[in-house]
């Protein structure tokens, strides 16, 4: 995902032999505390402990966060994901570290996808039923070309597109930079309202548009959001080519925590987060304070204070939770960050997403309707409440899953103060209107597993997603990373995560970002980067994200 704000090759900055960076063998060991055990903390975690540091990593529940998997209590080798679960190829940092841990993937099956057997499109009470996209009706086709035309005429679609693929980083930017403040005053809604491919196509293509939307489903409950979000999206193709993770995709940040890298800095061999840290990580953090004690680059250390007490001072902090969490969640010191990031932190905007599971007894909806010769069901897009509903294929030998529902923001909403029990039901009384003849009731196992991100305490919601106006709060806490220029109150404290990424909502910026933040330590500590592999705050100035 070579981002248009910052199109520095992450993948290629991870693949360098030289490394990244160092810090003086008289700081080998030297404790830094990592806020958080989801993805980015832990990538951050583990490349600092590569430098021969030391990261003392504090989780409030579990080690993975977001990337969350859960296990049906009938038959534990079933899973679910119930924050990310399909992972575009274009993520090229993430797959990084799939790779080097090992872990295999497999196509996922989205809708109209190439290993989607079937896909069902119910709108408005009409049900069309494909196997192959090319068969969808013309006012589908039709909906489809509107968006591509809109982006071609009003986003340099296709010159983007290249420029990404040819990495050619001058006219990314200038492409970027030349729509940058007129569409960060644009919400998603507001493009395809004023596009001539839209007025043309009229009220009932965009609706559908909204629906049914491209890559990966419906996109109306963005609709409010702003368009230079979508963009990051669709010329990354975050939204194509996605693979999940076999197993589920805990097994990542459970990978990271338990390797032992092979090459590291002062380290014995063997050693992995998980040895560090004698099995678990640190609990929750209750408090962040500076301190009077004379710290690293003129700054004084940090204190960093747990949920049940303990103490400790660190000279660096990388925090990775949810950026509101700073205000909700932990009594973070005012003067750690300066007022416009506060600002910054404070305009944070969420998506709310809720997902319902049902096991299975096997993938029934594969058999096919004597009479019709479809499938009994397929992936499913309704305008009914459940939305979008994916069917999820362990082997003819094993329970299926059925992600009954997947849903945002409003629609996410509406599902927050009811059970799983509940939620189930009506998800249900929706897809039986769709499939009147299936008995799907008579193939569920167990209890339906069900999440709404915007109901635990440790996260604010699925993920940020910027409104109209906010790019200023974006680059702002994007760049927080780079240090040098700042007062020395402060420095010494880093955000990382994919609520301070380009592309939240896509595990890619949960590393990135950590790479940033890993960059910045070492910086703050007085390290420097592997002279042949400079690090993603030298070019900062460069093909940095443009301030408004
Ligand atoms: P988190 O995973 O949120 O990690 C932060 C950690 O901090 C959490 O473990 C939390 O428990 C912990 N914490 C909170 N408060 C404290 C405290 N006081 N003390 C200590 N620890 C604390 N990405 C994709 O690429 N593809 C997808 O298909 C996709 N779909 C998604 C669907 C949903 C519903 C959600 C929620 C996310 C999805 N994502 C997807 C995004 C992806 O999951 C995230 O980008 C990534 O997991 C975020 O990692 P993180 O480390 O930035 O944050």
């Amino acid at each position: 995902m070579l981002n248009p704000d910052f199109p520095f090759s992450y993948d290629h900055y991870l693949a360098n032999d030289a490394g990244l960076g160092s810090v003086p063998e008289s700081l080998y060991g030297t404790e830094v505390a990592v806020i958080g055990a989801g993805l980015s903390g832990l990538v951050t975690a583990y490349e600092l402990m590569k430098l021969g540091l030391k990261p003392v990593v504090y989780e409030a529940d579990q080690i993975g966060g977001r990337l969350r998997t859960a296990s049906f209590a009938a038959a534990p080798q079933i899973t679910c994901d119930l924050g990310g679960m399909r992972f575009p190829v274009s993520s090229k940092a993430l797959y990084h570290y799939i790779e080097l841990l090992g872990l295999d993937t497999y196509d996922f099956p989205n809708p109209l996808a190439e290993p989607t057997d079937s896909t069902v499109i119910e709108l408005k009470g009409q049900k069309i039923y494909v196997e192959d996209p090319a068969d969808l009706p013309v006012f589908y086709q039709e909906v489809a070309d509107a968006w591509k035309q809109a982006l071609r005429e009003d986003a340099h679609f296709e010159q983007m597109q290249q420029a990404i693929r040819d990495r050619d980083t001058h006219t990314i930017k200038a492409l970027w930079d030349s729509m940058l403040e007129e569409f960060d005053e644009e919400s998603f809604y507001g493009f395809i309202a004023n596009s001539k491919a839209f007025k043309q196509a009229g009220f009932e293509h965009r609706e559908a548009f909204g629906q049914v939307g491209f890559g990966s489903g419906g996109w109306d409950t963005d609709f409010p959001n702003s368009i230079l979000e979508i963009l990051r999206v669709v010329y990354t193709d975050a939204d194509d080519y996605h693979r999940g993770i076999t197993g589920g995709a805990a097994k990542l940040p459970e990978a990271l925590w338990n390797h032992a890298p092979e090459k590291m800095a002062h380290w014995p061999a063997g050693t992995s987060l998980s040895t560090l840290h004698v099995g678990a990580p640190r609990g929750a953090v209750a408090k962040v304070y500076r301190t009077s004690n004379p710290g690293f680059n003129g700054a004084n250390t940090i204190e960093v204070t747990e949920r049940f007490g303990r103490t400790q001072e660190f000279g660096a902090v990388v925090s990775t939770v949810q950026s509101w969490l700073l205000s909700t969640g932990i009594d973070t010191d005012e003067d750690l960050f300066a007022p416009e990031l506060w600002t910054a932190i404070e305009r944070s905007h969420y998506m709310q997403s809720s997902k319902t599971f049902v096991m299975v007894d096997r993938p029934f909806w594969k058999d096919r309707d004597p009479v019709t010769g479809q499938h009994l069901m397929s992936m499913t897009l309704t305008d009914r409440l459940s939305r979008a509903t994916y069917l999820l294929d362990n082997g003819e030998d094993q329970p299926a899953v059925i992600l009954l529902s997947y849903t945002w923001n409003d629609d996410a909403l509406k599902w927050l103060s009811l059970s799983a029990e509940r939620r189930m039901e009506l998800m249900l009384h929706s897809l039986e209107k769709i499939y009147p003849g299936v008995d799907i009731r008579s193939h569920i196992v167990g209890q339906p597993i069900t999440v709404s991100w915007e109901s635990d305490p440790n996260f604010m919601g699925a993920f940020k997603a910027n409104l109209p106006g906010h790019y200023r709060y974006q680059q702002r806490l994007y760049t927080h990373f780079d240090q040098q220029a700042m007062a020395a109150e402060h420095r010494g404290i880093f955000l990382a995560g994919d609520d301070v990424s380009w592309t939240a909502g896509w595990a890619e910026g949960a590393v990135t970002t950590g790479l940033n933040a890993l960059w910045g330590v070492v910086q703050h500590l007085g390290g420097a980067d592997a002279q042949a592999n400079p690090g993603p705050g030298a070019f900062l100035a460069e093909i940095g994200p443009k301030a408004l």
